[in-house]
């Protein structure tokens, strides 16, 4: 044994009611649960009044940069996740090599982090330096197309279908766990159906993960979902519904609509889906997002880099200009924007097939709060103030139904045998702190986090490990 986490209330990650009973770790395992008598040189940490939960798993993320940039990960450790899904929206950093990436690419960060020709190399760089997370990596259809089409404006032909099936079956072998696609964005929009189950075909075989960011999230989101479900039963793949959300004021309550069309597909084909607890989404700059929402906050220009942080609103007003010019003096750039219904949020959160991801963009100078703050507001607000989920149901979307989604066979429980992905946190007190106004801020209650047997959050600060490990399925 190698520590031992003694007195806390124990979450399973399976949804059941909580129990008391101690844990010990031996390398990067969880060796016994039970009560646990001190053993002399064996350190105890004291859980008294506090609860050991699974680490947390975010089941959506724009890491796959970051991970290399910033591998203590403290935006994710910080609010006690163990465990990153990357390459969604049909973005991801590998297989691309270019100087210049078009947008939303730029949203996993500098143009320089572009700079690995095949998954595998992308993966061996995160092996040879590992962040304080673990990596479920996801390949992006976008990247995909980017890297093989001269022109995005249209659907690939048969030789480009063909080079990007290439990429696709090397990041399969190399081990990402599926694709995802984000035909919202401009270098997919062209995309067809025939062209995204002509080129993820390759998974009928093997089974895997679809995750999508819908062709539309907005007035037209049934043919979307219906879409996305055809995509995935001719590709054999689980459907992830990325960052489930009705956009703009017109759609606000069609969530009732849309889960139950979710609920009826899951009697037929497997599925699921995402989502965070905020009104308001993000992403780069776009004038029909600006247009559907009641308030746009710029996150970053290149530009007007004194823009982040400020309204478009008043911004167009102080400059006196209308939208459109207002959009081009600004970009490119990235915005949050709030056109969700919080009711609509709240009802995605009780679907049993919800998930919790952050949907992050890390590298935005003021950046949407839930990079920082995504599951600690999980846990104060629709736990402790809307009292929609008991504190076992939010942790087990968390963990234990992540886990199962993605495959992951050992983790994502507190199990005899699986590894030691842990989180030490006060269920009372925990908290996120990020806001819009003032997005980049540590949570209060999480007060340690391990990563396969080592310590990577200490309650302050990072721990200073980087355990994380790239997963397979
Ligand atoms: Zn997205």
């Amino acid at each position: 044994m190698d520590f031992v986490v003694k007195g806390a209330r124990l979450i399973d990650g399976s949804g059941a009611v909580p129990c008391q009973a101690d844990v010990a770790v031996a390398g990067e395992r969880i060796v016994r649960i039970g009560n646990i008598e001190p053993v002399a040189g064996v350190p105890v940490i004291d859980g008294t009044g506090l609860a050991v939960a699974p680490g947390f798993i975010d089941s959506h993320t724009h890491d796959d940069g970051y991970l290399l940039a910033h591998p203590d990960m403290t935006p994710k450790v910080s609010q006690g996740i163990t465990t990153v899904v990357t390459g969604n929206c049909g973005v991801s950093l590998a297989p691309l090599v270019r100087p210049g990436v078009p947008q939303p690419l730029d949203l996993l960060g500098p143009a320089e982090l572009f700079r690995f020709a095949t998954f595998k190399q992308w993966l061996d760089a995160l092996r040879d330096s590992p962040a304080a997370v673990n990596v479920v990596p996801l390949v992006g259809h976008t990247t995909l197309r980017v890297a093989i089409m001269d022109d995005t404006g249209r659907e690939a032909n048969d030789t480009e279908k063909s080079a990007m099936r290439g990429l696709l079956s090397e990041a399969l072998e190399a081990g990402a766990f599926g694709v995802s696609t984000g035909t919202f964005y401009p270098p997919a929009a062209a995309a067809t159906t025939e062209e995204i189950i002509d080129v993820c075909g390759l998974l009928r075989e093997r089974g895997g993960i679809y995750a999508t960011h819908l062709r539309d999230e907005a007035d037209h989101i049934v043919p979307a979902i219906n879409e996305a479900l055809e995509i995935g039963r001719a590709i054999n793949a689980t459907v992830v519904f990325s960052h489930h959300k009705l956009a703009g004021e017109r759609n606000h309550g069609r969530s009732r609509e849309t889960l139950d069309m979710i609920s009826k597909a899951a009697a037929r084909q497997p599925v699921c889906l995402d989502c965070h607890p905020y009104p308001a989404t993000s992403t780069m700059l776009r004038l029909d997002r600006v247009r559907i929402a009641s308030r746009t906050l710029i996150t970053w220009s290149t530009a007007c880099p004194e823009a982040a942080g400020r309204d478009f609103q008043d911004l167009k007003a102080e400059w006196g200009l209308d939208d459109e010019a207002a959009f081009h003096k600004l970009s490119p750039a990235g915005a949050i924007y709030f056109l969700m219904d919080p009711k609509d949020v709240r009802r995605i959160f009780q679907h049993p097939l919800t998930m919790v991801g952050s949907d992050g963009l890390p590298f935005d100078p003021h950046p949407h709060p839930r990079q920082w703050g995504t599951f600690t507001n999980v846990l104060r607000t629709m736990v402790r103030e809307h009292r929609l989920l008991s504190f076992e149901q939010a942790i087990h979307r968390m963990t234990g139904l992540a886990a199962r989604q993605y495959g992951l066979s050992d983790r994502g429980f507190l199990k005899e045998g699986h590894y030691a992905d842990m989180v030490l946190l006060d269920p009372d007190t925990v908290t996120d702190m990020a806001t819009f106004e003032d997005p980049i801020q540590l949570s209060r209650g999480i007060n340690g986090v391990w990563v396969n047997g080592q310590r990577v959050w200490n309650g302050k600060e990072p721990g200073g490990a980087r355990p994380g490990k790239v997963l397979s399925r």
